[in-house]
């Protein structure tokens, strides 16, 4: 199983060449996107073609990780592709501008229901951040743990357990005050877990690289990096 970071930035990309966020995972033939946000698509397009996509979750509907489900449309529409989206359905205009394809068909989520993707399985969790937002946990021939962006609650730990790696939003020093996790907040996830941590959603002014620089095991993702899981 292998997880590519397409984009990793957020809530947006400051500097040329970057992207907010979106990965693929594969696991034998099967193809799985977890969000697609702003600069993310050509890296996708680059990686698989269309129509070797089986599905697509979406954590969340912030424009740093949808805003390429738009160009996605155009990518598709003089294609019979249709691929499947889970996400959580809302009554929005904004849900019905980014979704409202021939070429998605939309699965939607709730709370620890499992679904398969191909080969993949998937089971979504619920968590804490200004908009409706689901983790997922993908299993293949391991379990990938993602969390989409939260803070830390009671109740993380046990969505995440069983995970042989986590991609957490936990790019933030331990003095910031918002609807992320910082990186106390993801070493007591990966205590209770044991899994392996990749830290996403970095911000422009903080440096994740230097806040985790004491913690070598700890993974920072970069766009364009496929990881063996
Ligand atoms: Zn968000």
């Amino acid at each position: 199983m292998k997880l590519e970071i397409l984009g990793c930035h957020g809530p947006y990309a400051g500097r040329p060449g970057e992207a907010t966020s979106g990965y693929l995972v594969r696991y034998g033939n099967t193809r799985l996107v977890a969000d697609l946000g702003s600069g993310t698509l050509a890296r996708l397009l680059d990686s698989v073609t269309p129509d070797k996509i089986d599905g697509i979750f979406l954590s969340h509907l912030h424009y740093d990780h949808t805003s390429d489900m738009l160009t996605l449309k155009y990518a598709l529409e003089n294609t019979p592709i249709v691929i499947d989206v889970f996400a959580a359905e809302q009554k929005t205009n904004w849900y019905l501008e980014l979704l409202n394809s021939k070429n998605f068909n939309i699965v939607p989520i709730a709370t620890e229901t499992q679904y398969k993707c191909g080969d993949l399985k998937l089971v979504f969790f619920k968590v804490e951040h200004p908009v409706e937002t689901y983790a997922v946990k993908i299993k293949g021939d391991k379990t990938l743990f993602y969390t989409g962006d939260t803070v830390y609650f009671e109740g993380l730990e046990k969505a995440a357990e069983g995970a042989d790696v986590i991609l957490a939003d936990c790019a933030k020093p331990d003095y910031f005050r918002g609807p992320h996790m910082v990186k106390r907040d993801a070493l007591k996830l990966v205590r209770a877990t044991g899994a392996k941590l990749i830290v996403t959603h970095i911000a422009s002014g903080y440096d994740a690289k230097t806040l985790y620089a004491d913690i070598p095991e700890a993974e920072i993702a970069e766009e364009g990096k496929v990881y063996e899981l």
